[in-house]
């Protein structure tokens, strides 16, 4: 990946504590890892828990034991600080705050009332992947967010828009190459967060990692599609631009994203069954063709082994008998 070598290499781990870290997640940790650890650079872990109600709290030690298990480790987080603390997304929303005073303040963002049914509303269906536009309907509609909320009422939240350019924004993608979008024709105003101090994802990610002084992110390739919003972001809130790394995701023997119904992958579930870090790392590491089947091995021992080059563009499928070589029958 092209970098500058004066600044310090420093990726991230940024779980979303939603549900227990599952092989998907190991297997993009494992990569996000081993690009940073194999050229000396430094990494944070992140709790990204501003998703509520669906964050259950102790999924954050969960995810973080979990990976400290599988032999992975950092250098700042939520469970050893460092000076970027706090290290959990819902300690943080000062920061947040500040982020979209500062987007108020140039005129680039607005709050909307719009449901998701007022954005559908005389769209055809979308294909697969592909958004809805949003029309700007509430562009110039409300002087402040109360305003919105007052609108919406106490049960659901205005989101806070952000107004998308009519120009096109080209970024290099280190595994899926080159990428250009232009917003406005494609999603159109997007949201930032449904909050009012703006703390929801889209903004708090771009926030935290430019705070955090990230200069590359490894994560899986279903938010490609928000990088050119966040790359905006950069842009607005005046941050250098890191690389993106978009993996390709782990998925079921029908194609589909990682979930309970293709068998309990937990990493912590996959433990108990007996299945130990360094067979769970060796089978992470054929998958990404760094070595045979059945190989067991420790993230360090995969340091002199790393490669982008050999990583399947193409999904991982859990299949049968991936299945039953860790012991999972579904
Ligand atoms: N917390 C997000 C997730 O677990 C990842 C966000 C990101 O890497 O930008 O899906
Ligand atoms: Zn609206």
């Amino acid at each position: 990946m092209p970098t500058d070598p004066t600044i310090p290499l420093r990726g991230r781990l940024a779980p979303s504590p939603t549900g227990a870290l599952h092989l998907g997640n190991a297997r993009t940790f494992l990569i996000a890892w081993l690009s940073i650890r194999s050229r000396g650079g430094k990494l944070v872990m992140r709790l990204e828990d501003l998703d509520h109600p669906k964050v259950k709290p102790a999924a954050a030690d969960a995810a973080c034991r979990d990976l400290r298990q599988l032999g992975l480790d950092w250098d700042e987080g939520d469970d050893c600080g460092g000076p970027h603390h706090p290290y959990r997304q819902s300690r943080r929303i000062a920061v947040y705050r500040a982020a979209l005073a500062q987007l108020r303040a140039a005129g680039l963002v607005y709050p909307c009332t719009c449901t998701r049914r007022d954005v559908t509303a005389g769209q055809s269906a979308p294909h697969a992947g592909d958004y809805h536009r949003y029309s700007g309907r509430c562009r110039h509609r409300y002087p402040d967010f109360p305003a919105a909320m007052a609108v919406t009422g106490p049960r659901r939240l205005p989101a806070w828009r952000f107004i998308a350019p009519d120009r096109d924004i080209t970024f290099v993608d280190g595994c899926c190459g080159p990428q250009t979008v232009n917003i406005a024709r494609t999603a159109g105003d997007f949201v930032l967060a449904r909050h009012p101090d703006g703390a929801g994802y889209q903004l708090a990610v771009v926030v935290d990692d430019a705070m955090m002084q990230i200069t590359e992110i490894v994560r899986g390739d279903d938010l490609l599609p928000c990088t050119a919003w966040q790359i905006l972001l950069y842009e607005a809130l005046e941050y250098p631009v890191p690389t993106f790394i978009h993996v390709p995701l782990v998925v079921g023997p029908d194609g589909k994203r990682l979930a309970k119904r293709h068998g309990d992958t937990r990493i912590s579930e996959l433990l108990q069954r007996g299945n130990t870090p360094e067979k769970i790392i060796g089978l992470l590491a054929w998958s990404c063709g760094w070595a045979e089947f059945g190989e067991a091995l420790s993230p360090a021992d995969l340091l002199p082994r790393f490669s982008w080059s050999t990583i399947p563009r193409q999904p991982l499928v859990i299949d049968d008998r991936l299945n039953r070589y860790l012991g999972l029958t579904t």
